[in-house]
C-alpha cells in the first residue's frame, strides 16, 4: 500500500485529484469504512468527508479530519481543504494520480516508444510510475490545469482572502 495523505469518498474525488496534483497524495475509496478510516491512525492521514456518519470514530481514532458541505462545488470544498490544513496550491505533480506511487524522473530516451513521438518531441520534465509505467510529461495538460487553479485560487480568495 502506498503513503497518502489524505483519505476521502468517491464523490470528493475532483478534490482528491486535485490534492495529489498539489503534491499531497489522497487515496479515495468508494465509501469510508470504520476500518478505512482507522489507516490514518496516530496522524498516518487526514480524512475528508461529507457527513457526520463516522465523526465519533474519528474522534475516538484521534484522526485529523474535515467534514466539508457537500452542497458547495469542488473548487470551494478544495479551497476549504487547502485553508484548514494549511496547504498550498502548487501543481508539483509528483504523485501519479491513478495509483499515488511518487513519480521518478525520467529522461526522453528512457521512454522512447512508450509516448507518441509529438508528445516526446514537445513535452518536458517527463515522469514514469514505477507501479502502473504510465509517462507523465508537461505540455497542452499543464497549461490546462494551470488555468482551472487560476480560477482555483480566485475562489479562495473571495473564500478566505489567501493565495
Ligand atoms: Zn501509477
Amino acid at each position: 500500500m502506498k503513503d497518502f495523505k489524505f483519505l476521502t469518498q468517491i464523490h470528493l474525488s475532483r478534490v482528491a485529484l486535485w490534492l495529489t496534483l498539489f503534491g499531497y497524495p489522497t487515496k479515495v475509496v468508494p465509501k469510508l469504512s470504520k476500518k478505512e478510516i482507522s489507516l490514518c491512525a496516530g496522524g498516518r492521514c487526514r480524512v475528508l468527508t461529507t457527513s457526520r456518519r463516522l465523526e465519533k470514530n474519528l474522534k475516538n481514532l484521534k484522526v485529523e479530519y474535515l467534514i466539508l458541505p457537500n452542497w458547495e462545488d469542488w473548487k470551494t470544498q478544495l479551497c476549504m481543504v487547502l485553508n484548514h490544513f494549511n496547504l498550498s496550491p502548487n501543481l508539483r505533480l509528483n504523485y501519479c494520480p491513478l495509483c499515488l506511487d511518487k513519480l521518478k524522473p525520467v529522461t526522453p530516451e528512457e521512454i522512447k516508444g512508450k509516448i507518441p513521438e509529438g508528445a516526446l518531441r514537445c513535452g518536458k520534465n517527463f515522469t514514469l510510475c514505477p507501479s502502473c509505467g504510465k509517462v507523465y510529461w508537461e505540455g497542452g495538460h499543464k497549461r490546462l490545469m494551470e488555468k482551472t487553479l487560476k480560477q482555483l485560487k480566485l475562489c479562495c480568495k473571495d473564500l478566505f482572502g489567501s493565495f
